[in-house]
């Protein structure tokens, strides 16, 4: 489970996040909407530390994640990350990408990392692209290997910066599809989205997140069409 308690994060006099109190069962997948500047992207990156937190704690599997004592390394290869650019090595193969993370973190011998890339490259229905140049592959595809190289870590959780948004319209279903897939296999998510579609029918909660602050929060079902909050009335007109 992911748990935050009295999350704020300020960069300099901003506070961009005050005071978010979350907590992300295991097998959940839930999901985070709210207008842009809310502080959706700084609420996952504090999740694995790739922010520090100004107040507040964050526990990974009850783990403080931000008592100095804590080995966030270790911690951190058990969440995994992607964001909306896939930022993929364009001088290697999919398999090579695929393969570094495992070799550098894990310490994984060649054979073994090449075997978790094919068997995760298989799950993200791109089994025939081990040999493939990033720059070859489609956005869509792309994110997917994105995915899959994530998944190359065996993390017990994964979270999710809009993973369509840089996406043609066209190849936003197939990365969507593997994230479901992801989800119906139990996977623990937390997932920032413009897919109201995702998180009304994938999703197990839904968060609205504004000013730094969850504004609501509930069933996906009853917070898309039955809102509470005047805010979250007023950004769903907006984009449904
Ligand atoms: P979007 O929907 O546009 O992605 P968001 O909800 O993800 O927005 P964040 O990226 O979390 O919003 O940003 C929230 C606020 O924090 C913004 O005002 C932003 O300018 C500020 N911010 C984010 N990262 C930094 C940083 N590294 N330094 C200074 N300010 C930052
Ligand atoms: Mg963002």
């Amino acid at each position: 489970a992911i748990q935050t308690r009295g999350l704020v994060k300020s960069f300099g006099d901003n506070e961009v996040l005050s005071g978010i109190d979350l907590t992300v069962q295991a097998g959940e997948v839930v999901c985070i909407i709210g207008p842009s500047g809310s502080g959706k992207s700084t609420l996952l990156r504090s999740v694995n530390l790739l922010e520090e937190p100004t107040g507040g704690s964050i526990l990974i599997e009850g783990i403080d994640i931000t008592d100095p004592e804590t080995d966030i390394d270790r911690v951190r290869t058990r969440i995994g990350m992607v964001f909306q650019s896939f930022n993929l090595f364009p001088h290697m193969t999919v398999l090579g990408n695929l393969a570094i993370a495992q070799r550098r973190v894990k310490k994984r011998p060649k054979g073994e990392a090449e075997r978790v890339a094919r068997e995760m490259l298989d799950r993200v229905g791109l089994a025939e692209k081990a040999d493939a140049y990033p720059s070859h592959l489609s956005g869509g595809q792309q994110q997917r290997v994105a995915i899959a190289r994530a998944l190359c870590m065996n993390p017990d959780m994964m979270l999710f910066d809009e993973p369509t948004s840089a996406l043609d319209p066209e190849l936003v279903g197939e990365v969507l599809q593997v994230m479901r897939s992801l989800a119906d296999e139990g996977m623990t998510m937390l997932v920032v989205t413009h897919e109201m579609g995702f998180a009304r029918e994938v999703g197990s909660r839904l968060i609205f997140m504004d000013g730094g602050n969850i504004v609501e929060e509930g069933d996906p079902h009853e917070v898309l069409s039955n809102p509470q909050h005047q805010r979250t009335k007023d950004f769903l007109s907006r984009v449904l």
